[in-house]
């Protein structure tokens, strides 16, 4: 079934898709400024300006109508009267009352587009594979030059030159690379201090290919893993092991955070995981299902999750694991696949 189709299927009333992305995957049409109406029918009327006129009228599976510059003007003429669904998270104020002030008729929806994104099709997982190993080769390249001496802004271009070089488009997020206490901070900024040794460096990053993201974290010791910081990077890898065990389809996200925390607050740690576990990837970095204590969303076959959990000690050093993963019939499979044994990068 298309993409139109399996939307088409569960509405009551026209959906009014406004959200690029949304669009992006719907049609193919990467615009800045397009809206998709599809139809209970299964029938999408395609709505964007001359700029992407072209390549509008070449989609198959929309009718395509060009219109003036503000396509949400547009649609509130063309629209008036009519009783649409609208996405209640993406809409801005002003949109909203374009639309509303010509007379069409708004219910909000949440999450529609998104809930059928968060399945995969063979070629999307085809692309977050090769994004995956795309960043796996760039982490295997990263840890084979000594980090001591250098400065986090070097290795955040040392990542994003290569994702690059090797191929991607873009950098999924800005690549965070943080030593010590900057690395207690799950987003924090690069600095231009050298790493020094004693300390563990927290490396995060991601890249796209073909449109879809890949996201991976790895925490670098750059002396001889011991003591304190090797208790915590073992605590860690045994709460991401646990996370991994816990994705299966029909789990909720909530039950599989819950499975990366047990040893943590056996450890009487929990303080110092304070995020959740993980997050759906795709066409966005952060996207349906997620993996957190308040999260209902249902694993299915097909979604493609981040398993991240991490330890933060405020003002001294963090640790953090990530794996991105298919949900698969018995369970998931690592898309990233580096190693998780302690690596020195001194
Ligand atoms: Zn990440
Ligand atoms: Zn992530």
């Amino acid at each position: 079934m298309s993409r139109i189709s399996r939307i088409a299927a569960g509405l009551e009333r026209p959906l009014l898709v406004t959200k690029g992305v949304n669009v992006r995957y719907l049609t193919g049409l990467d615009s800045s400024n397009a809206a998709v109406l599809v139809e209970p029918s299964g029938e999408a009327t395609l709505y964007t300006d001359f700029r992407y006129a072209e390549a509008a009228r070449a989609i198959e599976a929309v009718t395509f109508t060009e219109t003036r510059r503000h396509v949400i003007g547009a649609l509130a003429e063309l629209l008036a009267g009519r009783e649409v669904g609208f996405e209640a998270e993406h809409v801005s104020y002003a949109s909203y009352d374009v639309l509303h002030g010509g007379g069409v008729g708004l219910t909000p929806t949440r999450g529609v587009v998104e809930a059928v994104r968060a399945v995969k099709e063979e070629d999307e997982i085809r692309a977050m594979r090769a994004a995956a190993a795309l960043s796996d080769r760039v982490f295997g390249e990263l840890a084979e030059a000594p980090f001591v001496g250098r400065t986090e802004a070097d290795l955040v271009w040392q990542v994003d030159c290569r994702f690059r070089e090797l191929g991607a488009t873009a950098s999924s997020f800005d690549t965070i690379v943080g030593f010590g206490e900057m690395g207690a901070r799950p987003h924090g900024h690069a600095r231009e201090l050298p790493i020094p040794e004693g300390t563990l460096v927290v490396v995060d990053a991601g890249c796209v290919v073909d449109g879809y993201c890949s996201d991976c974290t790895r925490t670098f010791f750059t002396s001889e893993p011991e003591g304190r910081l090797l208790q915590l990077y073992e605590l860690c890898l045994r709460a991401q092991l646990d996370g991994l065990a816990a994705v299966r389809p029909g789990a909720t996200g909530r039950d599989v955070d819950a499975a990366s925390r047990v040893a943590i607050e056996e450890a009487g740690l929990g303080a110092l995981y304070g995020h959740g576990l993980g997050h759906g990837v795709g066409l966005e970095i952060h996207e349906a299902p997620t993996l957190r204590p308040e999260s209902e969303d249902v694993l299915m076959v097909g979604n493609t999750v981040t398993v991240e959990p991490g330890l933060y000690v405020a003002g001294e050093v963090g640790v953090r694991i990530e794996d991105l993963v298919l949900v698969t019939d018995d369970g998931c499979e690592r898309l990233t696949t580096l190693p998780k044994e302690p690596v020195v990068v001194g």
